[in-house]
């Protein structure tokens, strides 16, 4: 991808945790390097096609002065969070900020946060068999869709189907969104498990009813396995349920562990059914 580069952007500011660097301020340094496709603006010689670096010095300014972080950390993510959602067409960020007069006693040339933010595609599945499912449903997409950090959400038709693994329950409503994200994996199941708790969710029997159930299905082409998260989902190769809807929104989403698209998983499940 193509790169604006923005160095040493000098900034007078007053982050730290000591009280006297709040009241005197100093001197930081922001580096950013912005993805971006610059195709077109190169084409074409048009600074709208393009992100102006002017504008992005501004906001980075204006990010770094009227606030007062205790941590750089903080620092850098306000000002990655501020470009990404003000420029639609930077499709991830490094930030580095660098505070070469923070109080350190040793000599030392400069200390910096660098970190990596930027959009991803996420797949979530939503379900329900509890109350008012389609309430449910909907009262989680819409806060989904109005979270900050999620953009362009675009959800599948909502279907009926009979309950998988305890079958003594109720019928279940199955859909699934696709949707962009600056969440980290982790930290997006973490507000998906909030959405779910906001819906009166509690976790009862494994595969039980409840009154709502977000899986995430799919992030990037990413494959996580560890204590907390899995993804691709593990058992959606097995769902018909979770399958059709994600075929109706992205039938051509590629399955980084089966190396199918969806698509052909859902066509191989129903064959096999
Ligand atoms: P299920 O969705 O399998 O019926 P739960 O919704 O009760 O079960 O989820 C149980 C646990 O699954 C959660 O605590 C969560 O940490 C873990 N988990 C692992 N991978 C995922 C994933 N891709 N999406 C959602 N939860 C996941
Ligand atoms: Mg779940």
């Amino acid at each position: 991808m193509d790169k604006i580069v923005i160095e040493e952007l000098r900034i007078f500011a007053r982050h730290g945790v000591f009280e006297f660097e709040n009241e005197q301020g100093q001197y930081f340094y922001v580096n950013a390097v912005l993805y971006t496709d610059t195709e077109k603006a190169g084409m074409l010689d048009e600074l709208e096609c393009s992100t102006d670096y002017g504008s992005v010095c501004a906001l980075i300014e204006k990010v770094m002065t009227e606030n007062t972080y205790k941590l750089i950390e903080t620092a850098a993510q306000s000002v990655a969070e501020a470009i990404l959602l003000s420029f639609g067409l930077v499709r991830k960020v490094d930030i580095e900020i660098r505070k070469p007069e923070a109080p350190i006693k040793q000599e030392f040339g400069s200390v910096s946060v660098r970190i990596s933010r930027g959009w991803h595609d996420a797949v979530i599945a939503l379900g329900s068999n509890m109350g008012d499912s389609r309430k449910y449903i909907e009262e989680a997409v819409r806060k989904i869709s109005e979270n900050r950090y999620i953009r362009d959400v675009r959800c599948s038709g909502l279907i009926v189907t009979k309950p998988y693994g305890y079958t003594e329950q109720a019928d279940f409503l199955n859909g699934a969104l696709i949707c962009r994200t600056m969440y980290s994996p982790h930290a997006l199941l973490h507000f998906m498990q909030e959405t779910e708790l906001e819906a009166d969710r509690r976790r009862e029997i494994h595969w039980g009813p409840r009154t709502l159930d977000l899986d995430l299905i799919f992030y990037d082409g990413e494959i996580i396995s560890d204590a907390e998260l899995t993804v691709p989902h593990p058992d959606m190769k097995n769902r018909l349920f979770v399958l059709g809807p994600i075929k109706e929104i992205a039938p051509y989403y590629w399955h980084p562990v089966y190396g199918r698209t969806v698509a052909q998983l859902y066509a191989e499940l129903e064959d096999n059914d």
